[in-house]
């Protein structure tokens, strides 16, 4: 049907330059090539189309149902969210109880989780919204969502550090003070006018990796405080700190090097881009994270703390 025939309807609407698109055919939103989005919406070349733009926050908010190549984005990490909530409300129920926990578990748990929510938040609300018509509304979306991987890290450092250091309150704050300065800078960094720019790409990348590796240093002094790698204790956490990192590492990996889109550009627009594959791996991540911090919890709660470490 040539554009003049239409009428302005519900089922049409005016888009910026465009004439007017069907976008609601009843429920279809009109998907776009890498070629026809925006400037500002280009960030990935091997994603050659499925792309939403130019809509407004109603219609962007509607697309959570129709397939689009943020659809998995969108989903992996609203059913992250739900996850996480529903190990909240368990945790507070069920384990804490059973295990016997103190009220300062039940906060830690609390920060911890609350964290991982609302970092999974975040993200669904940047990649929801990420179509919206204005490219300030995008931009504010996109700071949101680097927001929440700060706030995701720190969701991982403080029931880290609380059990880590358990037995030795001075150098558990320490690092719960140096953690909290150094998201604190981030965040700062994150006000900056060019932090969302594409020339501060790495200086955003540097930033988070430095601070996710900053972990590096108490988990080393956590090994020499508990008598180094031979014994019982650090066998038994120490892999799953490691698997932590593994999992982190591949993660960024993905992130960084947009495979497998890269080798297959065009062939993976839906499903199995690598921006899916970090999603999924946070939330495994998140969920590892979680699992071993119960762990130690219970662990420490079952062992006294030793003398020597018990004075710090
Ligand atoms: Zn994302």
């Amino acid at each position: 049907m040539p554009p003049k025939l239409l009428k302005k309807s519900t089922h049409y609407i005016e888009l910026g330059s465009y004439q007017y698109w069907p976008v609601l055919i009843p429920r279809g939103i009109r998907l776009f090539t890498y070629e026809q989005i925006p400037m500002f919406l280009k960030e990935n070349p091997y994603i050659t189309d499925g792309y939403r733009a130019h809509l407004p926050s109603k219609l962007c908010l509607r697309s959570i149902f129709i397939l689009s190549n943020e659809t998995v984005n969108i989903w992996s990490h609203l059913l992250g969210f739900l996850l996480f909530l529903s190990m909240g409300v368990n945790d507070m129920s069920t384990v804490l109880p059973a295990a016997g926990a103190s009220r300062e578990d039940y906060v830690i748990y609390a920060i911890g989780l609350f964290c991982f929510q609302v970092c999974m938040l975040c993200s669904v609300g940047y990649h929801l919204f990420s179509c919206h018509r204005s490219e300030k509304t995008c931009r504010r979306w996109l700071a949101l969502d680097y927001a929440g991987i700060s706030i995701g890290i720190l969701g991982c450092y403080v029931p880290g550090v609380f059990y880590a250091f358990y037995c030795n309150s001075f150098w558990r704050q320490v690092y719960l003070g140096t953690v909290l300065v150094l998201i604190l800078a981030v965040f700062s960094a994150q006000v900056h006018p060019l932090y969302l720019s594409q020339e501060w790409k790495l200086v955003r990348s540097a930033l988070f990796c430095f601070v996710a590796a900053f972990g590096v240093l108490p988990a080393c002094h956590w090994v020499w405080i508990n008598g180094g790698f031979g014994t019982d204790i650090v066998q038994s956490f120490f892999p799953r700190v490691m698997l932590m990192y593994l999992i982190a590492a591949s993660a960024f990996m993905f992130y960084i090097t947009k495979i497998p889109e890269r080798y297959f550009p065009g062939h993976v627009n839906y499903l199995g881009a690598s921006h899916q594959v970090w999603h999924v791996l946070v939330v495994l991540m998140f969920y590892w994270w979680h699992q071993t911090a119960t762990y130690i919890m219970t662990y420490r709660h079952r062992n006294a703390c030793p003398e020597y470490t018990a004075r710090g």
